[in-house]
Order: C-alpha cells, then structure tokens, then sequence
C-alpha cells in the first residue's frame, strides 16, 4: 500500500468516526464492523498473512514494533461466539505469524492478547488476537506482568467446582 501515515491516520479517523472526547479518552462511533471491512477490502490495511478463514494485518495503533491482530475472516464478536473452525484457524495461523515475528524482530517475548466484551475494554467487536512483540529493551507490557498474591484457596476450590459442574 502506497499511502502515507497521515494519509493512512486521516483515512482511518474519517472511516471510523473516530473522535476524541473531552476526556481524552478514544471514542470509536462505529455502525457497521470495521474488521468485516478491512476483510472486504473496503478499507486498507497492512496485511501480513491470510489464508481461507484468517486474515493478520499490523495493528495502526501499535503497543509495540510488529503488533498484529490476527482475525477470523468470518464475524464473530469474541469468544463466546466464534466458530470453533475458525477459533482453529487463528491460532493455527497465529503460530505461523508468531515465528515470523520472531525471524524479523527477535523480540524477548510476545504477549498473545485476547478481549471478550466492553467490560474488558473491547473496542472492535470483531474477535482478533492481538500478538504484541517486545524487544529486549522496549518498556515493560503492563498487561503481562502483575504481582502473584495468594488467592482463598478454598473460594478457589468452590469456584472451581461451580465452573466445572458447568462444563459438563
Ligand atoms: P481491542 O481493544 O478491541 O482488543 O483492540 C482493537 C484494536 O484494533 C486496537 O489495538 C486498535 O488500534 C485496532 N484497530 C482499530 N481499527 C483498526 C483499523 O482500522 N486498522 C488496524 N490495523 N487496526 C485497527
Ligand atoms: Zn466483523
């Protein structure tokens, strides 16, 4: 693709609806869904990979050098909803990418990524893995690290139970 990142940038707010609250925080006004577009090729993007069911293109708002998003090509909201074929796909393809990554980036981890509702802070409703690269010297991945506290074991075992006793 041969526009420039403003180009791209203005483009990409024009497309979205995206606007800036007083807050400052991002707000994305969206009708239709924004990944099912980039699919259809309606709006561009920096792909890396795609095959029958998956499509991997680098994140334009990037946490780090090489943050792809790796999304099914068929609409699904998160996993709730995803189609185990295509739940297969991505992750099968994700590993494909993850080894590119390393090859072009030699990065010291890459952080897989995955977020299921606004609660979450979702903000494209359209499943995607995000696999965020960093290099040795990039700045910690808040999202990746976090103090190990002791949880009550036995709400834990309860739990645990409630949940399983759901699964079948
Ligand atoms: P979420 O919070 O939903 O997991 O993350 C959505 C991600 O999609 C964000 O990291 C955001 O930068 C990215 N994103 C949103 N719109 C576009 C787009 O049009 N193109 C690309 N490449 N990434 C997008
Ligand atoms: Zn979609």
């Amino acid at each position: 693709m041969s526009l420039s990142p403003e180009t791209f940038i203005s483009l990409w707010k024009e497309l979205h609806g995206f606007k800036v609250s007083e807050s400052g925080e991002k707000e994305v006004l969206m009708e239709d869904c924004i990944f099912c577009k980039i699919v259809a090729g309606q709006i561009p993007c920096f792909k890396i990979y795609e095959d029958q069911k998956v499509l991997a293109f680098l994140d334009i708002n990037p946490v780090s050098e090489g943050h792809t998003l790796v999304i099914p090509k068929a609409h699904a909201e998160n996993l709730w909803e995803i189609r185990e074929e295509d739940l297969a796909g991505v992750h099968v393809a994700s590993k494909k990418i993850i080894r590119a990554l390393k090859d072009t980036l030699n990065p010291s981890g890459v952080a897989c990524l995955q977020l299921n509702g606004r609660g979450v802070n979702q903000v494209v409703m359209h499943y995607h893995l995000h696999l965020i690269p960093r290099g040795e010297k990039s700045p910690p991945l808040p999202m990746s690290s976090w103090d190990l506290k002791p949880g009550d074991q036995e709400a834990i075992a309860r739990l645990a139970e409630k949940i399983a006793a759901g699964l079948g």
